[in-house]
């Protein structure tokens, strides 16, 4: 017998950089009914490069919704209940494929990839210095992270990719758009689209206008007719194709750091949250209105729920290695065999011991940008053991916060009284602490940590057209929130942030 129905379900693919994830949600509740995650592999051809498999990504997507769906089976729940799908991803990772074939053209050059230093470097040089017309439209200042100069590279190393553009067959997408057009049918049909929010990072996208633009295509020689239409982030855009969810429509999509602002109910101006993931991304609401910061964040779109929506906009603060530095102490260093474990090490010391962890590997983002600076571990002793490089790798991520909440706070005018996080890392009890600590101001977890499936839902449930979601917190009576407060005195807060400024000084000009 089927279980009572629970109400409308929805579900999300959540396209991470480190992991694929497929949810289902309540509507009415966003309870979450059953999940799948399959890691994704990254690949690091050379020193500085980050690809990824356009094809594995989507085959984990793909395997997540079977997954989820049995899974969903066997707790007698009818999957013929979902009624829409979101989709939320890693941003700006770029991928070219054959309109004819389905086949990508090269892997996906990932948003931490470093090969565009020199391109960037040679496109500054044309760019007035009293007309930033680049930053002006785009809202990005240049740098090797967005996806233009990803796709440059692409078009100039590429002969694949040259010769599929000379014949008309070339398709450019960032993860959603490639996602998107496969899953409603690829090369039989597929809707080549993005949404407003994805396309606010390619730096083609002119933010104020809403369309690509064309002063910027023609500064990084990029055609035109490769780009994706661009459409709000939440209506219909084309049914899945195939699969146990055949039929149903995608109708949500947002960037992960715009899904997770959503998921969070960041909808007024002010409201901030902090997203713990491979990176880390502290975007704030700014309503209506770009602001342009004064202290080295992007100005970026937030959402635009609907077509005939409004659009809003936000403040970011990127930081590019978070969770990654996890990551490396596993695969890299070897000094523990889950991500899970960097806790227990660093509790067994609850101290750095003077050792500071500047995990500057693609360079730093916000609030530095500066693509000189590689990593450093610094302060050793000979008393110095891998519990306090764990203690470190945790305190690196907290710091990094601190300084993009720095900037928010001189951005914004009005100081964040709490910070609510979630991602993959607020798993981590010290971690969240560690952090209440760093800032000195509240730390608040929703129970629920997948807050960027659930902007995705959201999105997607809320489409003209669908209409089961509200967008009310009403709807989301099943998250509850855990607090942090901070528990050491500022005095002692402000010493270990200044030593930590001090390593970062040190961190800078190892490239040149
Ligand atoms: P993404 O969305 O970028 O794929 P996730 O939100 O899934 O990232 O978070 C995964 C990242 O978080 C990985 O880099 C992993 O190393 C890190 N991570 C996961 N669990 C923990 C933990 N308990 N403590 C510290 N880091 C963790």
């Amino acid at each position: 017998t089927k279980k009572a129905v629970l109400g409308p379900l929805v579900g999300a693919v959540d396209q991470g950089t480190s992991s694929t994830r497929f949810l289902v949600f309540n509507s009415k509740t966003a309870e979450l009914l059953s999940h799948h995650q399959v890691e994704i592999k990254q690949e690091f051809p050379r020193e500085g490069w980050v690809e990824q498999d356009p094809k594995e990504i989507l085959q984990s997507v793909y395997e997540c919704i079977e997954k989820t769906c049995e899974k969903l089976g066997q707790l007698n729940i009818d999957i013929s209940n979902i009624k829409a799908i979101g989709v939320s991803n890693q941003r700006e990772t770029t991928v070219v494929w054959d309109r004819l074939t389905g086949e990508p053209l090269y892997n996906a050059v990932v948003w931490l990839d470093l090969r565009t230093q020199s391109t960037v470097e040679n496109l500054s040089k044309r760019i007035p210095g009293n007309n930033n017309f680049v930053k002006s439209k785009t809202g990005l200042p240049l740098s090797t992270y967005f996806s233009a100069v990803k796709l440059r590279w692409l078009l100039d190393n590429v002969r694949k990719v040259q010769k599929a553009v000379e014949e008309d067959r070339a398709l450019f997408g960032t993860i959603d758009s490639w996602l998107i057009w496969s899953l409603t049918g690829g090369a039989n049909g597929g809707v080549h689209c993005t949404d407003v929010t994805n396309a606010s990072r390619t730096m083609l996208f002119n933010i104020h206008s809403l369309e690509w633009d064309k002063e910027l295509c023609e500064f990084f020689e990029i055609p035109i007719k490769i780009l994706p239409n661009v459409r709000s982030s939440s209506e219909i855009y084309g049914l899945m194709k195939a699969g146990a969810l055949e039929g149903v429509p995608i109708s949500g999509c947002l960037g992960d750091q715009s899904a997770a602002l959503v998921g969070q109910m960041c909808f007024q101006d002010g409201q901030a949250k902090n997203t713990y993931g491979t990176g880390c991304f502290l975007l704030c609401n700014t309503g209506r209105k770009c602001v342009f910061s004064e202290h080295g964040l992007l100005t970026t779109v937030a959402y635009k729920l609907g077509r005939d929506k409004p659009v809003y906009y936000a403040l970011e603060g990127s930081v590019a290695i978070a969770g990654a530095v996890i990551r490396w102490l596993r695969d890299n260093l070897g000094i523990i065999k889950t991500s899970e474990e960097i806790e227990k090490l660093a509790k067994e010391v609850g101290t750095s011991y003077g050792c500071y962890f500047v995990p500057a590997f693609s360079g730093l983002y916000a609030p530095y940008w500066e693509p000189s600076a590689r990593g450093i571990i610094c302060g050793l002793t000979q008393f110095t053991n891998k519990c306090h490089i764990a203690f470190a790798a945790l305190e690196a991520v907290c710091f990094q916060t601190r300084e993009i909440l720095d900037a928010m706070n001189r951005d914004c005018g009005i100081p964040l009284s709490h910070l609510q996080v979630d991602g993959g890392m607020t798993n981590n009890k010290i971690l969240m602490q560690l952090q209440a600590d760093i800032l000195y101001i509240p730390v608040v977890k929703p129970s629920m940590p997948e807050t960027t499936a659930l902007g995705a839902a959201m999105a997607a449930g809320a489409a003209e057209g669908v209409g089961v979601w509200s967008l009310k917190p009403e709807d989301l009576s099943a998250v509850t929130m855990e607090r942090f407060e901070p528990q050491i005195n500022a005095e002692e807060s402000e010493i270990r942030y200044s030593t930590w400024k001090k390593a970062v000084m040190k961190s800078m000009g190892w490239v040149t």
